[in-house]
């Protein structure tokens, strides 16, 4: 059988994402030992019952001594705490990395803690659910998703392949990319739209006019599909609006002006402007199926609930 890409791996954190990449690390054999660390006993003894792990550390430097790949998977706020406790442990090669929602924040708060001589590349799976914790991961997670890598400048070359083939014999499509690029690109395609579920759900909730129970029981109209976003990690996403304040800023601004265009639009009775709109959203949707990242399947593949 040939060389695991990463003999020990050290997951601090392992929570949905922790878990799933120990879940397909192992389905691909892509490394030997894994060495997890989480904060909380309780949330390491559930790792140790699943068997995600070959040892398991409550004391994040004691997973990675001697690692040859170290990935945090902890909320993005945690981010600074996490790399100046591995900092002492780390071996010279070793590769550190995460997989945080936002990367110019984490790379401000990690790499300044890490030593000479180890490579630091940051990445952020493209992929995820509104579970979490080591429950919530399974292998599959990654496949056909992209895994981003968003190397600082002046990063090894040869540490950002290695770590582009640990992604892809994961199952991920891997992708490179600056730090602030990235920010942008998921400000728009993340980030935002998880700031407008959070908003539609809670505007609903507040309604005095519309019962709850009406809110519940017609949710097939559409809200049930925000709600599912919406039902996403509180803490994580905290940490990501707070980590990546000036491009969510900046998208907002315009998602706020062409929101008010179409107010216009309903209010003057400008159903030329409306049709327009809706027909070019409609050929993103199929261009998202036709990129294999959703399914065709209609109401996306819903089987109909029995009552
Ligand atoms: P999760 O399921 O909630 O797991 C979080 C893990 O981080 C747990 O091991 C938890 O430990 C630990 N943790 C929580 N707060 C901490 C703190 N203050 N200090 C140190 N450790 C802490 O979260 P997740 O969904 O795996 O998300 C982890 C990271 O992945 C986040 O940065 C997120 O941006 C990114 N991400 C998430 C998704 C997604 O859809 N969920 C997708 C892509 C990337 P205890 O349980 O022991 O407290």
């Amino acid at each position: 059988m040939a060389e695991p890409i990463f003999p020990r791996l050290a997951l601090i954190g392992i929570g949905l994402i922790g878990s799933s990449i120990a879940h397909a690390a192992r389905r691909a054999g892509a490394t030997s030992h894994i060495a997890i660390s989480t904060r909380t006993p309780q949330t390491l003894k559930r790792a140790e019952e699943l068997g995600l792990g070959q040892s398991y550390h409550l004391d994040p430097a004691e997973a990675a001594y001697g690692a040859d790949c170290i990935i945090a998977s902890v909320p993005v706020g945690a981010s600074e705490a996490v790399a100046k406790a591995i900092a002492p442990a780390l071996k010279p090669g070793a590769i550190v990395s995460d997989v945080g929602s936002v990367k110019q924040s984490v790379i401000r708060q990690m790499a300044p803690h890490l030593p000479a001589g180890v490579h630091f590349v940051p990445a952020h799976p493209v992929a995820g659910t509104e579970y979490s914790g080591p429950d919530a991961g399974f292998a599959a997670l990654f496949d056909r998703r992209w895994c981003i890598l968003t190397p600082p400048e002046g990063t090894d070359p040869a540490a950002v392949e290695t770590l582009g083939k640990f992604w892809t014999a994961l199952g991920a499509n891997v992708e490179t990319m600056s730090p602030n690029h990235h920010d942008l690109v998921l400000a728009i395609t993340s980030h935002v739209p998880h700031l407008i579920a959070y908003n539609i759900v809670g505007t609903a909730a507040d309604l005095e006019t519309v019962t709850q129970s009406e809110v519940m029981k017609f949710s097939a109209g559409g809200f049930r599909d925000f709600t599912r976003i919406a039902a996403s990690d509180p803490t994580m996403w905290r940490d990501v609006f707070l980590h990546n304040r000036e491009a969510v800023l900046e998208m907002l601004g315009r998602f706020n002006e062409d929101l008010a265009s179409l107010q216009r639009a309903i209010r003057w009775g400008d159903g030329e402007a409306l049709f327009n709109l809706f027909t070019r959203t409609r050929a993103i949707r199929r261009g998202i199926v036709a990129a294999g990242q959703e399914t065709a399947a209609p109401d996306f593949g819903r089987q109909p609930t029995k009552t």
